[in-house]
């Protein structure tokens, strides 16, 4: 797809060996010289002189030679170059300007480059030259035109539409008549594609790794990964997250339970162009005391009393959390039965006092009833236990709850436990290397700990039985009307972030889900879960967040892994850029 890309940019930048007449020309061919990697070419744009400037936010350097040293350092993976303009100064010299965004290994800048142009005997040569990064900047204007655009609201499709991004935003999205291009805005072909909003993740833990060093209670390896380790190294980095999310065609996630920095993900993704927007829900509720925290901080909070509970989600809506998690493990026998069941009606209570939303894990009907009677928005998790009956769909109905089926992730520890890693199933070219290490370990980690024959065939006959009744009954709560939204646990182990999207869109498709019905459930329906209204469609006035697709989602939703490009907040990445190599 970058070759796709790029052969846009060049029919915008003009051919790159056009004469250099003009300093127009000369600008144009410095920057194919950049795409096409030719030193020679493109030092010879410049003034070979002890004149040359250079500028940047380090100040200014002349010289040619340092100039031609620095240029040895290597070229971009990707150079995207907009809006570029050249205005004459004198017969003798021009001024020109283009926006960059540059794209290496791990990151991702924009800014501002400019070109002063001095005339020669050998033509139009850059005199000054200069690059500054504006990392605040709005993308620069953009219409798509020619795709087939899916706008995530369910009703038809619109052929031949044109899509314009402004600010960050979609201002126009439609069929070409009710469209006009902008003058200042770069045109991209997409005719012969699709566009569909950017996907959202509803359940993901940026606590968690993907593998099973963040899960030590699934297999214990703490002894070459130690867990407060693995923490402070998912603390320090989740860019690499980030990316993989993007990849992915995934430009919103909700955190529903981990540490206390997630919060910080929400301020700090809210307006980026590099990584997903990340709503969260920070650290979670439990009927149990579980024993997976840190010595010195918790993402389980025991829901020991009634007191807890209330001052728990009072804190975190002083924390500014997006919503209250609640672990609802087991039921305990009577008596016990009742006094969980109590704590949980007041988790509820206190949460539509503060105004929180109440998400809650059940697998059980049992406890997914007790959650909604106690007033949860969200159901994350299936419900395993058995069919849901109509007593559960008229509960969910009354409650407008949301049901997240996150099916697929039971399989991972399965293929935990089998030591053996599905590879094709995930694409892992949007999987950053050192997770992809570690999930293409499991084949040889702690063969000792591996269970017997006939545990792992009890294992995975039992994960078949569970998928199989979540299969069912999201088949039947959708087909009750009660919404569903994506969302994969992704972080939990082989259910890799970004990647895992594909595997749980193509289950909800296998459940009987329309393609269509499977998008809206990604995309708009998925938004109301994360409480943001300005995300989830492709029509005016939302957030410019849309996947570029190069073949029909709607004839199979397993054509959403043909991704062309990813749109997040009107910054257009190629997804072969976005690929970790
Ligand atoms: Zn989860």
């Amino acid at each position: 797809m970058l070759r796709v890309a790029s052969v846009a940019l060049l029919a915008l930048l003009g051919a790159p060996l056009a004469a250099q007449d003009t300093p127009l020309e000369a600008f144009r061919s410095n920057i194919a010289a950049i795409h096409a990697r030719d030193r020679a070419a493109y030092l010879s744009h410049y003034l070979q002189s002890a004149a040359l400037v250079r500028a940047g936010p380090d100040g200014l350097v002349q010289g040619y030679d340092s100039f031609a040293r620095q240029a040895a350092s290597g070229w971009p993976d990707t150079l995207i170059a907009t809006q570029l303009r050249v205005v004459p100064i004198t017969p003798d010299v021009a001024y020109g300007a283009y926006r960059y965004r540059v794209v290496d290994s791990g990151a991702s800048a924009r800014g501002v480059s400019e070109r002063v142009f001095v005339r020669t005997p050998e033509g139009w040569k850059v005199a000054v030259t200069t690059a500054f990064p504006t990392p605040g900047a709005a993308p620069p204007p953009r219409a798509f035109v020619g795709a087939t655009l899916v706008d995530g609201m369910g009703g038809a499709v619109v052929p031949n539409a044109v899509v314009v991004l402004r600010d960050g935003r979609v201002v126009c999205a439609g069929p070409s008549s009710s469209c006009a291009l902008p003058a200042d805005a770069d045109t991209v072909s997409a005719a012969g594609k699709w566009i569909i909003p950017g996907l959202i993740d509803t359940h993901v833990h940026f606590s968690q790794t993907g593998w099973v060093d963040g899960r030590p209670d699934a297999l214990d390896l703490r002894a070459r990964y130690p867990y407060p380790q693995v923490e402070a190294e998912l603390h320090a980095a989740p860019e690499r997250f980030f990316r993989s999310y993007l990849c992915s065609g995934v430009t919103t996630v909700f955190d529903v339970g981990g540490y206390p920095w997630t919060l910080e993900l929400m301020g700090r993704t809210a307006r980026s162009t590099t990584a997903p927007r990340v709503v969260a829900a920070g650290p979670l509720l439990s009927t149990i005391d579980f024993w997976l925290n840190l010595p010195d901080q918790r993402q389980f909070i025991y829901a020991a009393d009634e007191t807890t509970v209330r001052d728990a989600v009072r804190a975190h809506k002083a924390w500014g959390a997006a919503a209250i998690k609640l672990w609802y493990i087991m039921p305990p026998q009577p008596p016990d039965t009742a006094r969980i069941s109590a704590l949980v009606q007041a988790i509820g209570d206190e949460a539509r006092k503060v105004g929180l939303p109440f998400i809650v894990h059940a697998t059980g009907l049992w406890e997914a009833k007790d959650a909604l009677r106690a007033g949860a928005r969200v159901l994350v998790h299936s419900v395993w236990s058995g069919p849901v009956d109509e007593e559960f769909l008229t509960l969910a109905r009354r409650q407008h709850a949301f049901y997240v089926p996150t099916l697929v992730v039971p399989d991972g520890y399965r293929q935990i436990a089998a030591r053996h890693f599905e590879r094709d199933r995930q694409p892992l070219a949007c999987v950053d290397p050192a997770t992809r290490a570690k999930a293409l370990a499991t084949d040889t980690v702690a063969p000792k700990l591996r269970p017997t024959v006939a545990v792992l065939a009890e294992r995975t006959a039992r994960t078949e039985r569970f998928f199989a009744q979540g299969l069912a009954n999201l088949k039947r709560v959708h087909d009750a009307g009660i919404p569903v939204a994506l969302g994969t646990d992704a972080g939990n182990p082989l259910t890799l972030p970004g990647a895992s999207v594909f595997m749980e869109l193509e289950a909800m498709q296998a459940a009987g889900l329309a393609p269509s019905e499977v998008l809206v459930a990604s995309t708009r329906d998925a938004a109301r879960v994360t409480g943001l209204d300005s995300v989830g469609t492709v029509t005016p006035g939302a957030v410019a967040d849309l996947v570029v697709l190069d073949a029909d989602p709607l004839a199979d939703i397993r054509n959403v892994r043909r991704i062309a490009l990813v749109v997040r907040r009107g910054e257009t990445y190629t997804r072969r850029e976005l690929e970790y190599r």
